[in-house]
């Protein structure tokens, strides 16, 4: 049986760990020949990748780090060679940003240097990856970003991060009415509390988890594949007529 995304290629940031892990692994299961970006953690990516290809899927990574937006360009050169040595095109139908730096910062211990840092990597990479994937997305092309419950509902603990995912959600706006005239949608999707490294302290917190899973309506933290479930919707053909949604999967939280 072909599979949904058989013969597309994707590129997801971040996929060396938690989220955007699980997004690259479920986009090759369902045939994308997927790009993965690490930064920090190459070992893991490799992992990845093992396992993708073990399954029979189609991966390779590369490393980036969003920090520098003037590196994405040279991001997007690497990319161009390995899609054109496996598929014989550079074209590209899923771009997904969802790398993002912990160190969250609040509103006492903040330096211009930490908010530059967590801006650049949630708000100013998404934008740059954007603009280097235009020439190369397909017609019909799906964009996904990352985003937050926190984009809507700021945490007073996190500013900075709130403030970022808030900058995605504009964006996605934006973009897709630029891009809808290519058939290209744009949405974002903004997990809830989601079991990654990214929150693991917090998961330490005997209390906090039960205020959070308490205040959750389906009463659990979320998976990885319950972000990934909704990022291969909108990937696949399925979710054509979707453009300019943030779509919350948080299981309700804070209903
Ligand atoms: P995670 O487990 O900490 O993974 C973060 C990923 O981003 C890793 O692959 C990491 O790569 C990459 N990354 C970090 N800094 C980077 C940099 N400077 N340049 C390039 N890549 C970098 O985090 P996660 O929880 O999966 O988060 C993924 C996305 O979901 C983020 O945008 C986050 O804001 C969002 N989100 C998460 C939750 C949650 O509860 N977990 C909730 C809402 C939204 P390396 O390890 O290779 O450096």
């Amino acid at each position: 049986m072909t599979k949904q995304l058989s013969g597309k290629t994707a590129l997801v940031t971040g996929g060396s760990r938690g989220i955007g892990r699980a997004i690259a692994e479920r986009l090759a299961k369902d045939g994308a020949t997927v790009a993965l970006t690490y930064n920090a953690s190459k070992s893991a990516a490799d992992e990845v990748i093992a396992g993708i290809l073990k399954s029979g899927g189609n991966a390779f990574a590369l490393h980036a780090d969003l920090v520098d937006a003037s590196r994405i360009p040279d991001l997007f050169d690497k990319l161009d060679i390995e899609l054109t040595r496996r598929n014989g095109a550079n074209a590209l139908d899923i771009l997904v940003n969802n790398a993002g730096n912990a160190g969250w910062g609040g509103i006492s211990d903040a330096t211009p240097d930490s908010w530059d840092t967590m801006i650049a990597v949630h708000a100013r990479a998404p934008f740059f990856m954007v603009q280097s994937a235009l020439p190369r997305l397909s017609e019909g092309a799906r964009i996904i970003n990352i985003s937050s419950g926190l984009a809507t509902r700021p945490l007073p603990m996190v500013p900075i991060y709130s403030m970022a995912k808030a900058a995605i959600n504009n964006l996605t706006h934006a973009l897709a009415m630029e891009l809808g005239p290519r058939g290209i949608t744009v949405n974002a999707v903004a997990p809830g509390w989601t079991r990654t490294d990214m929150n693991a302290a917090v998961r330490e917190n005997a209390d906090m988890v039960k205020a959070i899973e308490g205040d959750t309506a389906l009463g659990r933290f979320g998976e990885t594949s319950d972000i990934s479930a909704v990022v291969a919707f909108l990937a696949s053909d399925e979710g054509r007529w979707v453009t300019a949604q943030v779509i919350e999967a948080s299981g309700g939280y804070k209903l």
